[in-house]
């Protein structure tokens, strides 16, 4: 069992499998990916270990993300692994959508189970203006062939930033009227790279909470390996709505998550100041034993909370880095 002094229980492992991207989401990789130094992801074998080792100590749902995890050739090949890991209930996967109308049917067979696709806008201008692509309807038309595979949990992340697409909240709304999606909006976040934009662009996720209560949401009840939403639903509506909202007040009181970035460093928090290194611990199956003594050692430095609200973002300086 993975828990911390505050008897916080882990059950959930956010893997990266790369840092790198296609796209210039203006709050992540305004200038595109860059990268000088050369080197090696976690490779499928490692991948395997790793999510060995977190399953032994209760891990039971892992959701695959980057930078952009479908821009790695052996992503259905890391599903695959991860889904066939005894102790592993849910595969899940954050994606941008750019090759999804392609590839869904793929990463399905492999065993995904439950997909989570950014959308910032519903419009195609403000779509291209904040992500630098003209992908909008093959990502939408992604989203109907996932339905018709059969994927039963397909949600919709999307950043409202004030200049850019705060307005179009009312968008979302209406297409979820009918459409099952669970769309769910992250409040902007801090990073090392984006203050700027940040002080111009974030907008209370407090306040979309209440504009839903008087437009008569209600809240979810939470399941322990949820993700870190606040889920509202409404008769009116085929879909639901989440709210992630890193600012409020009890956000890290229910963080039931852990982070291994593509490079295979732990981060016991998004905003660490320096992550574990745990590859050295998973370069054969003999390791396994010290790779989970290395797992509950570290996790006895896990702070109660970030400090973001503070201003401090740690090492983190954009999302695509670590995994969001
Ligand atoms: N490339 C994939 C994607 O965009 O879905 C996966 C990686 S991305 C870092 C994961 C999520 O983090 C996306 O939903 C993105 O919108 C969100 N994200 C990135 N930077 C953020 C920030 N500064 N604040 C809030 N959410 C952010
Ligand atoms: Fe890439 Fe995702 Fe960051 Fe957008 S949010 S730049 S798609 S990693």
């Amino acid at each position: 069992m993975l828990q911390d002094k505050l008897g916080r229980q882990f059950h959930y492992l956010r893997l990266s499998i790369t840092d790198v991207c296609n796209f210039k989401c203006t709050y992540c990789l305004p200038d595109g990916y860059q990268c000088d130094t050369s080197r090696e992801f976690l490779s499928l074998d490692e991948i395997r270990r790793l999510v060995a080792g977190f399953a032994k100590l209760g891990t039971s749902k892992i959701r695959i993300t980057g930078g952009e995890p479908a821009l790695r050739k052996d992503l259905a090949d890391i599903i695959a692994v991860c889904k066939t890991t005894p102790g592993i209930k849910q595969v899940a996967l954050t994606t941008n959508g750019f090759n999804l109308e392609k590839q869904i049917n793929h990463w399905v067979d492999a065993g995904l189970d439950a997909l989570n696709v950014s959308i910032d806008s519903l419009q195609p201008e403000a779509f291209k203006l904040i992500t630098g692509h003209d992908k909008l309807v093959s990502i939408l038309n992604g989203l109907e062939k996932a339905k018709a595979l059969g994927l039963n949990s397909i949600k919709i992340n999307s950043v409202l930033m004030r200049q850019y697409n705060a307005s179009q909240f009312n968008d979302y709304l209406s297409w979820i009227k009918q459409h099952a999606y669970t769309l769910r909006f992250i409040e902007l976040m801090q990073t090392g790279d984006n203050l700027q934009f940040f002080n111009k662009n974030h907008v209370s996720g407090e306040s979309l909470k209440q504009q839903l209560v008087e437009q008569g949401w209600s809240s979810v009840i939470r399941d322990k390996a949820a993700g870190p939403a606040q889920e509202f639903y409404h008769p009116d509506y085929a879909g639901k709505i989440g709210l992630i909202m890193p600012y409020s007040k009890d956000f890290c009181a229910s963080c039931n998550r852990l982070r291994v970035s593509s490079l295979g460093q732990l981060h016991l928090c998004l905003f660490t100041e320096q992550g574990i290194d745990l590859r050295a611990f998973l370069q054969s199956d003999q390791q396994q034993q010290a790779l989970i003594e290395k797992l509950q050692t570290s996790l006895a430095e896990k702070t109660p909370s970030h400090l973001l609200q503070q201003g401090k973002t740690g090492i983190t300086q954009h999302l695509a880095m670590i995994g969001g």
